[in-house]
């Protein structure tokens, strides 16, 4: 586990900051309403910006069948723009960053970009304690680094800072957006019962 000390001004700047900047958001953006399905499915590693991504995805399914964790699926054929596409779920099924990226090497279309061939650097989306009072190290009920330790870059993407919160708690998961793939294992693993630490797609 890695735990880092910093001071209270720097613990609450990273705290609140993250999710907005590793989003690539800006906080009004962040405050427009947005359908419920933005800010939960998230799309394959490698997948192009969204418009990008919808023209050029012939909704076949093979990155859905590739991928051996089970992790993607389709939207149904609804008559939206994202109709048949491929995403996840961080909370029911994450993405296990498999290294050789199987998702990404069926995709016949480049929709899922061929260019990235290290999933460490993918950009699927970004977590960040956007509800920190479900956070029991946090608000200090108790001691607990569950999304740390789910995270496969840990000690980059996430660690555990000391330093006293707001609600009392002594520690802080805190992500750095420019290394968070959004895979989706924190928030998967977090033992609250919603979890506290979500990621945001980049991408959908
Ligand atoms: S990287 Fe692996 S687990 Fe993640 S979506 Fe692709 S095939 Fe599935
Ligand atoms: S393999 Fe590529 S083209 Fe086919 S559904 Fe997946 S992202 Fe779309
Ligand atoms: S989404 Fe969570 S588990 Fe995945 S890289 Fe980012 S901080 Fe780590």
């Amino acid at each position: 586990m890695v735990i880092r000390q910093i001071s209270r001004r720097r613990f609450l700047q990273t705290g609140l900051c993250g999710l907005a900047a590793g989003a690539g958001l800006s906080l009004p953006l962040m405050l427009e309403p947005l359908p419920a399905r933005a800010l939960t499915h998230i799309r394959p590693p490698g997948a192009l910006d969204a418009h990008a991504f919808d023209a050029a995805c012939i909704r076949c399914g093979l990155c859905v069948e590739a991928c051996p964790y089970d992790t993607l699926r389709l939207f149904d054929f609804d008559g939206s723009t994202q109709g048949g596409t491929p995403y996840f779920i961080a909370r029911e099924v994450p993405c296990e960053m498999c290294p050789d990226i199987p998702c990404l090497q069926a995709c016949p279309t480049g929709a899922l970009d061929p260019g990235l061939d290290e999933i460490n650097d993918a950009t699927m989306g970004v977590a960040a304690l956007s509800h920190p009072g479900l956070c029991n190290s946090y608000v200090g009920n108790s001691f607990c680094d569950r999304c740390v330790r789910a995270c496969p870059l840990q000690g980059q993407a996430i660690t555990l800072v000391i330093g006293p919160t707001p609600m009392g708690g002594l520690f802080t998961p805190v992500v750095d957006p420019d290394v968070c793939t959004g895979c989706g294992k924190c928030e998967h693993d977090c033992i609250a019962p919603s979890a506290a630490i979500r990621v945001v797609p980049r991408h959908v």
